[in-house]
């Protein structure tokens, strides 16, 4: 049995509406893990239309893969989404999956830079930006392709984290080829839906929020195998999301409106946002 819900969001860059169903009985988090990144790329969607409106382009395109050489930090739940993703893949992709990434590790060991990103991935405190910043710039500075990309592409397309899906520039797609040298500009983002699924996911098991590094998320999860057992009430689990949504649009908002400068609104305050749930419906679950 699922719920549907009728989701109403105000963004900075217009309204969302769409409707989405979550299952009635418990789940574990990676069940609420991809409504949760749809709901982020409608969101991105409209970014999207209101810059071609405002007459800007959209740079990014398929086999342009620049940006999938930078350390892509993962969410406790997008870890796990991605180690079940990657174990139904058939034995050969996956195997070609798992030597690719084991290539990387030792790549990354060889840069002394593997146990480094392992103690972000494991430290229980929260890594400010002053620590993580040098670390980001080595992995950069390697200039290592994502495991996962196969001829500039992404083999893992509709399983690839939040943050790989929420970055798009506006700016000519060379500069992306140094993205620490050149001014690079990025399409805003209202709502880091790998940062949501972390504050929810440290809030239901009473953790700070992690960042994984993608190289190493299989063999992350796959030691904390045991917390990805836990289930929630499904409502609940959206519940908590959604929470966290309006409070990234809340400061979305004023973050434009700081921008634009104090005499103009902006056009729709986020307090409208809603929840209604819609009806219950026979289906399987997520
Ligand atoms: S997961 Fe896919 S989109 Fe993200 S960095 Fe890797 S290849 Fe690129």
């Amino acid at each position: 049995m699922v719920e549907r819900f009728e989701v109403a969001l105000n963004t900075p860059a217009g309204r969302l509406t769409t409707a989405i169903e979550v299952p009635t009985g418990f789940i574990p988090i990676t069940a609420i893990v991809p409504v949760t990144r749809r709901l982020g790329e409608e969101a991105a969607q409209l970014e999207v239309q209101q810059a071609i409106t405002a007459g800007r382009t959209i740079s990014c395109q398929m086999g342009c893969a620049a940006c999938c050489r930078m350390l892509v930090p993962l969410s406790v739940p997008e870890a796990f989404a991605l180690r079940e993703y990657v174990e139904q893949l058939p034995t050969d992709r996956r195997t070609l999956l798992l030597n690719r990434l084991s290539d990387t590790k030792d790549r990354l060991e060889r840069a002394g830079l593997w146990d480094r990103l392992n103690d972000v991935a494991e430290t229980s405190r929260p890594v400010p930006d002053e620590e993580l910043d040098p670390i980001n710039r080595s992995y950069y500075a390697l200039r290592i392709p994502c495991p996962y990309l196969e001829n500039e592409m992404c083999s893992i397309y509709e399983a690839r984290p939040a943050a790989c899906r929420e970055l798009l520039v506006t700016s000519p797609a060379e500069l992306c080829q140094d993205m620490v040298q050149n001014p690079v500009t990025p399409l805003p983002v209202s709502m880091r839906i790998g940062s949501i699924l972390g504050l929810v996911w440290g809030a239901l098991t009473s953790s700070p929020p992690r960042l994984i590094p993608l190289p190493m998320a299989l063999e992350w999860a796959e030691r904390h195998e045991q917390e990805s057992r836990r289930t929630w009430p499904g409502s609940s689990l959206l519940d908590q999301i959604l929470d966290n949504m309006w409070r990234f649009l809340s400061q979305a908002f004023t973050n434009r409106r700081g921008a634009r400068g104090k005499g103009q609104e902006v056009p729709s305050q986020n307090k409208q946002n809603k929840r209604e749930k819609k009806c219950k419906s026979p289906s399987s679950s997520v």
